[in-house]
């Protein structure tokens, strides 16, 4: 008989590798599925990108690496970095899972699932695997949303770019003006590249000290100086509606009736459509096509699902940074641990280290969007 699992876990990012690992904690018989490697959607950030998130090791005085997805851990520290790149946060995620000997299947790709009675059937690429719980934490970075008007596919989305040093020539229409969009035009400014950026919202204006809404200060200190120079035109307030290709190059049409041409491809930097699209059949979504969840996280839809990383949603809040969402992760493992009647001692170490927020009132201004 196959065997059936406490709990499986989709996807070995930050998310995958934080609920394991209090859920191994715990004793819970529980498997990550991952279909590529641990951190396979920071091995994808183009090179240059760095974490705009700092780390800092702190955790002696109580005060948690921001981008640490266990307690105790520092990113900075293990990494020798402030701002980790892509693939040295992937190696800090490695050394959690062999610390905390997390099971992980690599290259299991999960391709739907159901739910008979009480057990889940996962539909994977090695076959079928069963559980009782599952943590849905496919994350975001690999489901780009390319279609966000027409003719969007002739562009290029940032998320597909390994370097920027890569793409050939002096002139390149970024389309999104938030960190990644901001970083493409830093990244091919520090080139000696001209780059437009055509933003619907003028992030880097906003009166507003959270990153979900405002540009962050490590990228608008980053970019500040290209304001002024004449590698980078900000036509801001504005959203693209379409993009014709014609025998030279392309035309990008905005909703202000302008015309911008470009003999390079435009780079899309307008976000991502995310994994949960993959278990639709299970969620049910709010008016911001968010995912339905309850207070533990669990999808209203059907019980014992949860949902862990960026796409977690409550009301106003929204949770997509690291040192946001790890914060629910405890929560998830207390509510699956108490289904189980394991033991929840060390969740004692996570609420002292402040990595539990199980009051969503306290999220207060800093979460909102
Ligand atoms: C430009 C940019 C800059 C960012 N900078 C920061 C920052 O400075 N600080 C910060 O906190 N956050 C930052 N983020 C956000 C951060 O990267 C994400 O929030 C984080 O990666 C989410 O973690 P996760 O574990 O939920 O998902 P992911 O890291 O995406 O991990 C998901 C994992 O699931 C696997 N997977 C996906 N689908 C399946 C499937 N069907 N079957 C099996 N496995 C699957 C993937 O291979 C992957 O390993 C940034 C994001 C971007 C795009």
């Amino acid at each position: 008989m196959k065997k059936i699992y406490d709990v499986i876990i989709v996807g070995a990012g930050p998310s995958g590798i934080g609920v394991a690992s209090i859920l191994k904690q715990m004793n819970a018989s529980c498997l990550i599925l991952e279909k590529e490697e641990i951190g396979a959607s920071f091995l994808c950030w183009p090179e240059e990108m760095r974490f705009i998130t700092p780390s800092f090791p702190a955790q002696g005085f109580g005060q948690t690496d921001l981008n640490a997805v266990v307690p105790k851990t520092s990113p900075a520290y293990t990494l020798d970095m402030e701002h980790p790149t892509g693939e040295a946060y992937a190696k800090y995620l490695n050394v959690v899972a062999e610390h905390f000997a997390i099971p992980i299947k690599k290259g299991v790709q999960v391709k739907g699932i159901n739910k008979k009675g009480s057990v889940f059937s996962l539909d994977t690429s090695e076959g079928l695997y069963q559980s009782r719980y599952v943590v849905w934490a496919g994350g975001q970075y690999q489901y780009p949303n390319l279609t966000p008007f027409p003719g969007a596919d002739f562009a290029i989305h940032n998320s597909l770019v390994s370097s920027w040093q890569e793409l050939d020539g002096d002139e390149f229409i970024v389309i999104g003006g938030y960190e990644s969009g901001m970083d493409a035009a830093y990244q091919l400014g520090k080139l000696g590249k001209k780059v437009t950026v055509i933003a619907k919202t003028n992030t880097w204006e906003l009166d507003n000290s959270d990153p979900s809404i405002a540009l962050s200060v490590y990228t608008y200190h980053r970019v500040r100086h290209l304001f002024d120079s004449d590698l980078l035109n900000v036509v801001g307030n504005t959203a693209v509606t379409k993009i014709e290709e014609n025998a030279s190059g392309y035309d990008v049409y905005t909703n202000d009736g302008e015309v911008y041409f470009t003999s390079e491809r435009p780079i899309l930097a307008t976000g991502f459509k995310g994994s949960t699209t993959l278990i639709e059949n299970l969620i049910t979504r709010g008016k911001h096509d968010e995912v339905l969840v309850n207070e533990e996280d669990e999808s209203v839809a059907t019980p014992g699902l949860f949902l862990a990383g960026p796409e977690l949603r409550h009301d106003s809040h929204v949770f997509c940074y690291i040192y946001k969402f790890r914060q629910r992760y405890a929560v998830i493992a207390e509510t699956i641990g108490r289904h189980l009647n394991l033991d929840l001692s060390i969740l004692e170490m996570y609420k002292q280290e402040n990595f539990y927020l199980d009051d969503l009132s306290m999220c207060g201004e800093m979460c909102q969007c």
